[in-house]
């Protein structure tokens, strides 16, 4: 059984977090003196639930865990964040993931004075699991693995994350804020058989909230502790916690959008694939498509002449020549369609 204390920084274990006026008393009354507020400008007036309790009640029934195993951040990317704060050590420990990959991971690294330990993926963008295993040493603390993974699109095989998970004596986050779009089952149902798993999920891309910022972390409740002792006592502002609440009641309208997504995306792969500068399109689980093209920096310039921003990942490891697309609106991708076609006929 791994005990996730020995990971965590000497100074995050003694810590005496700050208690807020809302931690020190959360129950019921008409008459709130204890935090400072304004008694004007209702309902704004008011310091949000530092712990979010409704929202995350209503978060693990709708996902199938319990309460104490959620953590809310502004996005992800404060649960990416706080994972170095928690475990890694400036100058000492050590984070491990893949490459390409999400840029968060070795920007949190970085922002931290941790280093940032990249094992590439293969051509086709599959893993070797016994490289990322190798890459590890005695000062590893984390290891990223984001499935579907951006940039590639692809999810990894769940044998090959289950070894990882199992092998790697540090902190695994699985990043799946695409997991939506994907046919593989999300990591949720197995947190209870990984002490070390954290699940990384956002309000971001299915649905269709990226402008809130709300992202989620999934872990043991010892993990979670941590993270609410880390964490700004009002992460979450009111407004966005209503906001939440409100979006959980429309599950049945985001699982449309992710209909309405994938058969855009299986409709554009297979319009794109007649077009030949376009040399390869990489199979997708995302809500976007990974294609290489005969001159990306050139196709990337001429579709911002016709009003059209894709993402240029030509510098990318293993991506040259790589254009990422999201899927947008089938007419979006009608209008890219056609720009391409312009952009073509005009090289001729
Ligand atoms: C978009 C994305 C996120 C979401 O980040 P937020 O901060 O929640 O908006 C997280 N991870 C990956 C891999 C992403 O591509």
């Amino acid at each position: 059984m791994k005990q996730i204390e020995q990971w965590v920084r000497p100074n995050i274990r003694q810590l005496r977090p700050y208690s807020s006026a809302r931690n020190e008393f959360s129950g019921e009354a008409s008459v709130w003196l204890d935090a400072n507020e304004s008694p004007f400008n209702a309902p704004y007036n008011r310091y949000p639930d530092p712990l979010q309790t409704e929202l995350k009640k209503r978060l693990a029934r709708q996902r199938g865990v319990r309460p104490e195993q959620i953590f809310l951040g502004a996005g992800s990317d404060e649960a990416i964040d706080l994972l170095y704060r928690i475990f890694c050590e400036p100058g000492k420990s050590n984070a491990i993931s893949i490459a390409p990959t999400y840029g968060m991971y070795k920007v949190c690294a970085d922002i931290n004075g941790v280093e940032y330990r990249e094992v590439s993926l293969h051509d086709d963008f599959s893993m070797d699991t016994e490289a990322v295993l190798a890459a590890a040493d005695a000062n590893s603390r984390l290891l990223f693995l984001c499935s579907p993974n951006n940039p590639t699109g692809n999810a990894f095989p769940v044998s090959e994350i289950e070894r990882l998970i199992t092998a790697f004596d540090g902190i695994v986050a699985v990043d799946e804020a695409y997991i939506d779009f994907s046919a593989q089952p999300s990591w949720l149902g197995r947190l209870d058989e990984f002490p070390n798993l954290v699940v990384l999920q956002t309000f971001s891309k299915a649905w269709g909230s990226a402008g809130v910022r709300l992202g989620m972390a999934f872990a043991s409740p010892a993990i979670i502790d941590y993270y609410n002792k880390v964490k700004y006592p009002y992460n979450i502002s009111a407004p966005v916690q209503r906001y939440a609440l409100e979006m959980l009641d429309r599950a049945d309208d985001v699982r449309r959008w992710v209909d309405d997504i994938l058969s855009v995306r299986s409709q554009f792969v297979e319009q794109l694939s007649v077009f030949p500068v376009v040399k390869k399109i990489y199979p997708t689980d995302a809500n976007f498509v990974l294609i290489r093209v005969d001159d990306a920096g050139a196709l990337y310039a001429w579709l911002v002449t016709e009003g059209i921003v894709v993402r240029n990942r030509s510098t990318v490891t293993l991506c040259g020549e790589c254009l990422r697309v999201t899927i947008g609106a089938g007419d979006e991708m009608n209008r890219l369609l056609e720009a391409l076609c312009r952009y073509i006929q005009n090289r001729e």
